[in-house]
């Protein structure tokens, strides 16, 4: 497989899958840049190695057909601008028209593909779509990790029409490195922490945790059904009823691997879903009818701590209660810290998936943890063990 830095750019033609799947307010501008910024280092080497950069995204979710919310033309000013050059923009992806932009492309200049998803044939990963979108470049390189679990046209099909001439984008390349660095080299002791919803969406995860870690930290409310799996009462709390076998057998699959499994002592408690509503911290297997668990209690902030600044790898993801409502986002803040203590002691830290990207980031707090990663669903399936079919497709 080629490195990116091994390629010679010079005169070529990059076709890049970029992740510019990015928030827009009503007046459709960006309301975070975040995924924009971390696909600059890659299209900035081509330019400065000579070469020439076409960019492919999805954008939102359309329905198959043009939708004005969903244009990139929206992303172009902050994209131009972050770039300091004038960007050149076309609106479609496989047109006439976006095959004579990408034909009169300069050395040195940048062109911006229309949402993919315009097309059905992106998710359906049709073929012929994926060899006309392979038109437009001389190499073909992946720096999209949030849609790397999918094996769509632009993010897998189109790379087998480029055999010798593809590559990682260094977007792509860290966050395999750096999860990798948590699910290979991770010092000892490692710990995940998992939070989040609900237990059904992560259950695989869980399940390939308890073969790499020394400590599960389970919060958010996804505890209540392996509360109410160990014959404890919840309450109003979130519980999956449906989940609790299954809760079961990862506490027993825990004992066997020999994985400490830390669920909190104490939760806050409210008698509505609003930060408005009363609320009292009592046990966690004791929470009275009429009243739910919105976050992790004080104790459990200190035991968790404890776990967190006795680890040397540590992975966070999912929040540990409602922190959306400034009245239950304590736990998670308690994590966040622990977790920027913990890497100035050292320690390895990696944080991903939504919801936890956007706890540490509403802390501010991002800049004191080892590495964020962009992926979300990509993530969790790289955590889960499975081989992530745009990876594969660079690899092969
Ligand atoms: P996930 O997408 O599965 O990581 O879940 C994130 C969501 O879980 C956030 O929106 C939190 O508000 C929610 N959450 C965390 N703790 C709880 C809880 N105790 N009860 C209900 N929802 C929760």
């Amino acid at each position: 497989m080629k490195k990116l830095e091994n390629i010679n750019f010079a005169g070529k033609k990059a076709l890049i899958r970029v992740d510019f799947n990015v928030p827009l307010d009503s007046q459709f501008n960006v309301t975070d840049d975040t995924r924009i910024r971390r696909a600059l280092p890659t299209v900035n080497h081509i330019l400065k190695n000579g070469g020439a950069v076409i960019l492919m995204s999805h954008l939102g979710r359309p329905k198959g057909g043009y939708e004005e919310k969903f244009s990139l033309a929206h992303v172009l000013p902050t994209l131009s601008n972050l770039l300091g050059i004038d960007v050149k923009f076309v609106n479609d992806c496989v047109s006439d028209d976006a095959f004579a932009a990408s034909g009169s492309l300069e050395m040195g200049q940048v062109l911006l593909l229309e949402n993919l998803r315009f097309y059905p044939h992106e998710t359906s990963g049709d073929l012929s779509f994926s060899k006309s979108l392979a038109r437009h470049g001389d190499v073909y390189i992946n720096d999209a990790f949030g849609t790397a679990h999918r094996a769509h046209a632009s993010t897998t099909i189109v790379a087998q029409f480029f055999e010798n001439d593809r590559a990682f984008g260094f977007l792509m390349q860290s966050e395999i490195d750096h999860i990798n660095k948590f699910l290979e080299e991770g010092k000892r002791p490692l710990t995940a922490i998992m939070g989040g919803a609900k237990v059904s969406s992560k259950i695989n995860v869980i399940e390939n945790m308890l073969t790499k870690v020394d400590h599960l930290i389970v919060g958010g409310g996804m505890i209540y059904s392996f509360i109410k799996a160990e014959g404890g009462q919840v309450g109003n709390s979130l519980v999956e009823d449906d989940k609790l076998d299954v809760a079961k057998s990862i506490l027993n699959m825990a004992k066997e691997k020999g994985v400490e499994i830390h669920l909190p002592e104490d939760s806050v408690v409210a008698d509505q879903f609003s930060n408005d509503a009363a609320t009292r911290v009592v046990s966690s297997d004791a929470i009275p009818e009429g009243w739910m668990g919105m976050d992790i209690g004080p104790n459990a902030c200190a035991h968790f701590r404890e776990v967190i600044m006795n680890s040397q790898t540590i992975l966070w993801n999912g929040p540990m209660g409602v922190f959306e409502m400034s009245n239950f986002a304590a736990g998670s803040k308690e994590v966040a810290k622990a977790l920027a203590d913990a890497t100035k002691n050292g320690a390895y830290s990696l944080i991903g998936g939504g919801d936890s990207v956007a706890a540490i980031n509403a802390f501010g707090m991002s800049e004191q943890v080892s590495y964020i990663s962009t992926g979300g669903g990509a993530l969790m399936e790289y955590l889960e063990g499975i081989t992530l079919p745009g990876i594969k497709a660079i690899l092969d």
